[in-house]
């Protein structure tokens, strides 16, 4: 589910809420469909606070499948040794399907060569709003985020964006 946020801008003190989407994606090798993260950031096209592309690391990647890989050996391991392994739905099947994703999520983020982009003009002159450091800009003055929570949204996005980060529909 999305995040949501409060912004607000220093030295006026005015504040908005900000609403993370859901529903994003991109089309991938194979017209397959994976997931696009985003934050908000400043877009300076834009001239305000806009959502942006999140581009995790293939870094963070791995670490992500070495852990999930872990878990599905502990699992199989587990169910071996209680008599439940069976061919027909191994007990990891659902870290499998996982892993699956995350192998194309990792196989789009290596070939991936855009910087990210905002989602609004696909401009890839975007600063990247942190929660533990204030973002100064001359026209907006310093802007604060804050992380409220998360909400259920009442509908999501269908957009759907290339791997570059371009929207397409
Ligand atoms: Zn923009």
């Amino acid at each position: 589910m999305p995040l949501f946020y409060t912004i607000t801008y220093q030295p006026g003190g005015q504040t908005e809420k900000f609403y993370g989407t859901a529903g994003r994606r991109y089309r991938v090798a194979g017209d397959d469909l994976i997931d696009l993260h985003s934050h908000p950031v400043w877009c300076f096209r834009c001239g305000k606070v806009t959502e942006g592309e999140r581009i995790e690391s293939v870094r963070e990647l791995d670490e992500k499948i070495k852990n999930l890989e872990r878990l599905a050996g502990e699992i199989r391991a587990e169910a071996r040794a209680e008599g439940r392994f069976t061919h027909d739905e191994p007990a990891d099947h659902v870290q499998q399907s996982d892993l699956a994703h995350l192998g194309q999520r990792r196989r789009w983020r290596v070939a991936r060569q855009s910087p990210p982009r905002c989602l609004s003009c696909g401009s890839t002159h975007i600063e990247e709003l942190r929660l533990d450091a204030p973002f100064s800009c001359l026209t907006s003055g310093t802007i604060h985020l804050s992380l409220i929570g998360i909400y259920d949204p009442t509908s999501e996005s269908r957009e759907i964006f290339s791997a570059e980060g371009e929207l397409l529909a």
